[in-house]
């Protein structure tokens, strides 16, 4: 079936076949850019061919993805002057991640902001956050339209304000990944939506598709301290991107697939953020689902995020 960029697939689901990545993208790459790729391949050297040649990731296996996250371990390790690996952790089975955050308790710190900055390797020069926090006055509630991202955190909690972070919704029906032209996103068996950034033609339908305003386009080569780089990755999260892709919030995939809280609920000071294992019943995201007055942002539009805001009063 030919697909026209930036058009949602009604005929794809959110989690395509393993070889929809490979196909679609060389007929992508077929429909006018051959001639120039292979001009700039011709002036590479050996490392940027293979990075262009390299699968999608889900179809890499074996030794192959092993060769593939040792060249990028090399490539990093040299880059950032220490030994930085990218690990290819996958979802543990019975696992659907979810989020809770408690929108009587945040205060507007923004400490999540610069943590997430921090562990997913995000650029600090341009600035590239995955979180913004917005803030709202009480007495509109939540209304988007008058929602202030820019507000002066030392003053904050501001009288008669509150606070609304957002950052990707890992939505169940995610728009982003419908209109992918060449299958770089996708959602994982534990609902973690994410992206290849190699396999990633940066043509920005799923940040025009994405109605939270959730992904970042890199429009210049990111950049990170090399004394502050995280050097503890994931393939599919937070290793280093380059120039001309899309990165967003993975719930910390490096983290959370090896058990442990997103840098986010980690550094929260007053307890706001919750996350855990939506199919477990113990669990606290699921005591909050069952027992407290929680919603959904944009909820009308049946994108069914995994991200729950609650008052806990
Ligand atoms: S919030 Fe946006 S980027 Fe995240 S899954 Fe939903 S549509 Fe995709
Ligand atoms: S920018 Fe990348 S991930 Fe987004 S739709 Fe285009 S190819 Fe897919």
């Amino acid at each position: 079936m030919k697909r026209t960029p930036c058009a949602p697939d009604s005929q794809r689901s959110s989690t395509p076949p393993e070889t929809a990545g490979t196909s679609t993208r060389r007929g992508f790459l077929k429909q006018g850019a051959v001639a120039a790729a292979l001009g700039f391949l011709a002036s590479c050297d050996a490392a940027t061919r293979e990075a262009f040649f390299q699968k999608h990731f889900r179809e890499l296996k074996g030794p192959e993805r092993k060769k593939v996250l040792e060249r990028l371990e090399r490539e990093y390790s040299r880059e950032y002057g220490k030994p930085v690996t990218v690990a290819d952790t996958p979802a543990a089975e019975g696992v659907l991640f979810g989020y809770a955050l408690d929108l009587s308790r945040c205060i507007g710190c923004r400490r999540c902001v610069y943590a997430c900055v921090k562990e997913n390797n995000q650029s600090r020069d341009p600035q590239v956050h995955w979180i913004t926090v917005l803030e709202l006055e009480k007495e509109k509630g939540i209304d988007l339209a008058e929602a202030d991202a820019y507000y002066d955190a030392k003053q904050v909690p501001r009288e008669g304000h509150f606070y609304l972070p957002v950052a990707c919704q890992q939505c169940r029906r995610p728009q982003c990944v419908s209109v992918c032209p060449v299958g770089a996103t996708w959602q994982e068996p534990d609902g973690i939506v994410v992206v290849d950034q190699n396999w990633c033609i940066g043509c920005r339908c799923c940040v025009a598709a994405c109605p939270y305003g959730a992904r970042r386009f890199n429009w210049a080569a990111p950049s990170i301290p090399k004394g502050e780089m995280n050097p503890d990755t994931h393939y599919l999260g937070n290793r280093p991107r380059m120039k001309g892709v899309v990165e967003k919030c993975t719930f910390c995939i490096q983290r959370v697939r090896k058990g442990r809280y997103p840098a986010c609920v980690e550094v929260c000071p007053v307890g706001a953020r919750k996350f855990g294992n939506l199919l477990d019943p113990s669990s606290e995201v699921r005591y909050i689902i069952e027992n407290k007055r929680i919603f959904l942002l944009k909820e009308d539009l049946n994108t069914q995020p995994k991200f729950f805001y609650f008052y806990g009063v």
